[in-house]
């Protein structure tokens, strides 16, 4: 089973987004769902799944801090798709969660609001999954440089598929804008990222596209594609003796 992972994690390396989901829904079965964040990166990859099999099941965190704008979105995909997207809530509302964490919990520890709200969620959810799908592309965020197409996720102990690893921002747009996908009002008023509303601000000229996420802390994922502490350091390893070379 090993080896035919390695294999198909290389071989994968070749294929494009429609021949990584074409091989992972007849591998995974109903045992396989696609996560988005909602933004133009998940609704590509949501509109190019859908034509290859158009019962796929969606799901996305729902932090109860998003944006109007975000929620319009999820209604607007659900209607253009003839799908319902499942929203994963934290065990606790936001109110439970200021009395028993503090107020605005965000603004003193991030790490632990996203663990609440966006980690535990979805990790019960995986648990009940072989596979899963996500639209995290490699030149996001430095995390994210090391993904394969197809690999083992040892973070939540399942196969995890990034069938848009390495496309760029402009090949997403050029597809959201070819096809009429559906996409977030927030991205046309310089909002690259989108999340909750307490974490996330506009974009300046000249900044990175991620800047407007966490602005202040040194903070640049929510946790769901960290990569462990050993996957970290290999990478860190790789990227060490590659500049060595
Ligand atoms: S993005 Fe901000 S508000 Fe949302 S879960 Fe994370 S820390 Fe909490």
């Amino acid at each position: 089973m090993r080896a035919d992972l390695e294999r198909v994690k290389i071989l994968a390396e070749g294929w494009k987004p429609e021949q990584v989901l074409s091989w992972a829904f007849a591998t995974y079965g109903e045992n396989i769902a696609l996560a988005t964040g909602m933004g133009v990166e998940g609704m590509v990859l949501t509109d190019i799944t859908w034509r290859i099999n158009p019962g796929v099941k969606i799901f996305t965190g729902d932090t109860e801090f998003l944006f109007p704008e975000t929620y319009d979105l999820m209604d607007r995909v659900e209607e253009k798709y003839g799908i319902k997207i499942e929203r994963l809530y934290s065990d606790l509302t936001p109110e439970e969660q200021e009395r028993e964490h503090g107020p605005r919990l965000w603004a003193r520890d991030p790490d632990q609001c996203c663990n609440l709200r966006k980690v535990e969620p979805l990790r019960r959810k995986l648990a009940t999954l072989d596979a899963w799908v996500t639209a995290i592309r490699r030149n996001q965020t430095s995390e994210r440089s090391g993904v394969f197409k197809v690999d083992w996720d040892p973070k939540f102990n399942l196969i995890k598929i990034c069938p848009l690893a390495d496309w760029t921002r402009k090949m997403v747009w050029d597809y959201a804008l070819e096809h009429d996908v559906p996409y977030n009002s927030l991205h046309d008023l310089n909002y690259p990222s989108i999340g909750c509303t307490h974490c996330t601000r506009a974009v300046q000229p000249g900044e990175d596209a991620r800047a407007g996420r966490w602005s202040g802390f040194g903070k640049t994922e929510c946790g769901l594609h960290t990569p462990e502490p050993s996957a970290a350091a290999q990478l860190v390893q790789l990227a060490t003796a590659a500049a060595d070379d």
